[in-house]
């Protein structure tokens, strides 16, 4: 159930709206709109009468929502969601006509690597940077990843040259962690479907990234994010970074059709990992160039400054003059669809 406010209900009419649903056991998610505020009701095992709701002050309609999801829904706000990154550069804007690069290394390996890609990543024009302090890897016996000292090197880096900081967290404990350095905080592939993770996620005060399941369905996907923002944490951006198929010349099949669909259904921005995407460096450019066509609301790209020495994902790294060559490409089409690049 959705209660839409009308345009010109006062907050106080909002908070009352938001205190009965709460006496009726259920949480309220009050959500802004540009012309009205619609309240998200979570909470309900089945269907509740809410035909009360109806006649408060300050109330439009209530209607159901048909979907399974609904705070993601574009039932619940219609109008595109802007995630907000501020970094020492300038805020960073996620979504509506705004496009993000975001760029960096797989892995913080050490401080002189970390500094040698960041230094890049801020002569490119990115705000920005990527980098995993905690790598999910496939095997046990593959660099894990630095843990905190490598959380301290993107702090650094972040006071150094002014970067904004997405790195991962796999697991609820290294989330109280990476919440106190990250300015997003990534959630990966492999953990879409971790449901404590997301409730924990979504009581951060960050922004979360979300990477799309190698294997999830979108329904599964965007309930994922609906896990999120069921805790209270509105703010969550999408990543598509390829599926798992038969098509075996990739190391994945990146599912730009899934960004259509996604706007279709859902107000929140959808980023494209062309790097996992693809697991190419060759391939990287030609689809980051489609997905931005295709209406991405940004890229999460690795690159590395000597991909032959990477402690992972070398073979998709780009290197640093190719994500200048890149970046100039991708603006030129974000022009066409009257986009800007940050
Ligand atoms: C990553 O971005 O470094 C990563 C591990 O990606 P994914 O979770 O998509 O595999
Ligand atoms: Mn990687």
């Amino acid at each position: 159930m959705l209660v839409v406010m009308q345009a010109q209900a006062t907050e106080e009419q909002i908070r009352d709206v938001c205190a009965r649903i709460e006496q009726l056991g259920l949480k309220a998610h009050a959500i802004p709109g540009s012309l009205r505020t619609a309240i998200g009701i979570t909470g309900n095992k089945g269907a509740v009468d809410l035909g009360i709701l109806e006649s408060l002050p300050g109330v439009a309609e209530c209607i159901p929502v048909s979907k399974p999801y609904k705070l993601v829904s574009r039932e619940l706000k219609p109008e595109d969601t802007i995630v907000r990154v501020a970094t020492p550069l300038g805020d960073v804007a996620i979504g509506g006509r705004h496009v993000a690069m975001i760029a960096g290394p797989c892995a913080i390996e050490s401080r002189e690597q970390a500094f040698a890609v960041a230094r890049h990543v801020r002569d490119s024009g990115c705000k920005l940077i990527r980098g995993g302090a905690y790598k999910p890897r496939t095997s046990p016996y593959s660099f894990q990843g630095l843990g905190e000292p490598g959380l301290k090197i993107l702090a650094d880096i972040r006071s150094e040259f002014g970067l904004g900081i997405v790195t991962e967290a796999i697991d609820s404990e290294t989330l109280d962690l990476v919440e106190q350095y990250a300015d997003v905080i990534q959630i990966g592939a492999r953990n879409m479907q971790n449901f404590s993770l997301l409730r924990r996620a979504g009581r951060a005060r960050k922004p979360i990234l979300l990477k799309r399941g190698m294997a999830a369905t979108l329904d599964e996907f965007l309930m994922a994010a609906e896990y999120v923002m069921a805790e209270g944490n509105y703010n969550v951006v999408l990543c598509e970074r390829g599926v798992r198929t038969f098509s075996d010349f990739t190391r994945n099949t990146l599912d730009l059709a899934v960004i259509p669909a996604v706007k279709a259904r859902s107000h929140l921005p959808i980023l494209v990992d062309p790097s996992h995407g693809t697991g190419k460096r060759s391939k990287v450019l030609p689809l980051s160039r489609a997905a931005v066509a295709a209406g991405a609301d940004g890229l999460l790209v690795e690159v590395h400054h000597d991909p032959a020495t990477a402690l992972s994902d070398g073979t998709q790294a780009i290197l640093p003059e190719e994500l200048v060559h890149l970046l100039a490409e991708v603006r030129q089409i974000a022009v066409i669809l009257q986009r800007t690049v940050n």
